[in-house]
């Protein structure tokens, strides 16, 4: 017989966690005004709403923890990191910032001016909200593949080489600071970027004279799926693949958070010493002194030790087959998602699970509400509440995709805890012919409203 498959890890220490009853539920979804980011944790018995800082971390990452160096400057924890960001990334400077959206905040108060283009892979929210913040504006050149969920392509994260031409040829150089390629892309399902796409990026900025920036919080699951589909790269190793990718990129923003498996810390990385003097300043500013920019020196100690446990094979094999299991289910029940399954989450398509909600009545946040209410798990709309109104008309921006995103932890729950994920999905995606209505929008913030929009029931 033929042995299966089985995680790399065992379990060291564990975390209770509690079913609630429908009528419990009920309550609590109307009390948090049906923001899924409104509930306590308690409420909750599978959290889904993030893969970021959730993650367990390892025993030698908790070893690593007991080492930290708390030194106001020049800690030993500052120069751990650095030798990893050195060693796996290839990048010579680097500023600690307390997570990605602050990296974002430091570059881009160097970088990004009024009327600027940022032409890229359908942002991340954050990015895209630190540039329009900043009135600049984000293009998107994502392939179009990427906009149809049941189409297999093994690289749906890819910029559309086109698309990016246009954007350069259409603007003059100094009205674009950068290219912003997120890998993998987390907008459109958790998606990789190909090898030889990043190349044929590079080679168009080198043309254009426009520098290139990875936004990399997934960039380990990005280097697996390159490693598994991508020809030529089967017999490297993750590292050796992490290597070649980052060689097309000037500079980089880290959301520590996911892929280095830390519970909170980010970075940016580039070659150039003068950005990173220009970028300092903003750091010291707005997050802390340059050897520990926003982290204490025991949290830049175990994302040290992440980064590289995080680009082993075994782990991320172990990590995005967890993920292609509850796809597998999701198959057998016939629930469409984002295809191929991503690495980090299963996008579902809410569009085809609950059909008769209308778009103006948010169907993916429906969808994650029913969800809860079926068994206590907590996801996340990916669908028009994030994507906010447009800057300019301030009318509901509708994006292609409609999308409720369920993330998976990094070796946080079990595959039993899929098959519940699962066949609750199963039971919302039966009942569909009684969800017939969706929410109305009673508060919303002017910028990244998701986090805290407020929902009345129609
Ligand atoms: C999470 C994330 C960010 C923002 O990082 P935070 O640590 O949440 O501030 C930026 N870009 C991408 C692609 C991300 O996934």
């Amino acid at each position: 017989m033929k042995i299966p498959y089985a995680e790399s890890f065992k379990i060291k220490m564990v975390e209770p966690i509690r079913r609630s009853t429908h009528e419990e539920r009920e309550k609590w979804i109307k009390e948090a005004k049906y923001n899924l980011f409104g509930l306590r944790s308690d409420q909750v018995f599978i959290d889904l709403l993030t893969d970021s800082g959730s993650g367990a971390m390892s025993d030698r990452q908790w070893a690593a923890i007991m080492l930290g160096d708390e030194s106001y400057a020049g800690s030993s924890s500052y120069f751990n990191m650095k030798k990893a960001i050195k060693a796996i990334l290839g990048f010579d400077y680097f500023l600690p910032t307390h997570q990605g959206r602050a990296a974002e905040n430091v570059l881009f108060s160097v970088l990004v001016k009024p009327e600027n283009i940022v032409p890229g892979n359908s942002h991340f929210d954050t990015t895209k909200g630190h540039i329009e913040f900043r009135k600049a504006r984000a293009v998107d050149c994502t392939i179009d593949e990427a906009n149809n969920t049941q189409l297999e392509h093994p690289f749906k994260g890819n910029i559309d080489l086109d698309k990016l031409e246009t954007v350069l040829r259409t603007y003059p150089k100094e009205q674009i600071p950068f290219i912003c390629i997120t890998v993998t892309c987390n907008t459109s399902g958790g998606q990789p970027v190909s090898m030889q796409n990043l190349k044929e990026v590079n080679t168009l900025a080198k043309k254009y004279d426009i520098p290139v920036l990875f936004d990399s919080a997934r960039f380990a699951e990005n280097a697996y799926f390159i490693k598994k589909r991508e020809k030529g790269y089967e017999d490297k190793t993750i590292k050796e693949i992490v290597r070649e990718m980052f060689q097309y990129a000037d500079m980089m923003t880290m959301s520590s958070k996911k892929d280095a498996i830390v519970n909170i810390g980010g970075f940016i990385a580039c070659r150039n010493e003068q950005l990173f003097k220009e970028a300092a300043t903003f750091n010291i500013m707005f997050e802390g002194y340059i050897t520990y920019g926003g982290m204490s020196g025991r949290d830049m100690n175990a994302l040290a030790v992440g980064l590289d446990e995080g680009t082993e094979f075994d782990y991320l094999d172990t990590r995005i087959r967890q993920v292609a299991y509850l796809a597998s289910k999701l198959d057998e029940y016939g629930i469409a998602y984002q295809r191929p399954a991503g690495g980090h989450a299963i996008f579902v398509d809410a569009l085809k699970v609950l059909r008769n909600v209308s778009r103006e009545e948010f169907p993916a946040q429906t969808l994650g509400i029913e969800l809860y209410l079926e068994s206590g798990i907590r996801s996340v709309e990916i669908g028009t509440i994030l994507a906010d109104r447009d800057p300019v008309t301030r009318e509901n921006r509708y994006p292609q995709l409609e999308l409720l995103r369920l993330a998976i932890p990094r070796r946080t729950y079990t595959n039993s805890h899929m098959d519940v994920i699962a066949a609750s999905l199963k039971n919302v995606y039966e009942r569909q012919d009684k969800i017939t209505r969706g929410f109305r929008i009673i508060y919303e913030a002017p910028i990244m409203r998701h986090f805290t929009v407020e929902l009345e029931r129609l």
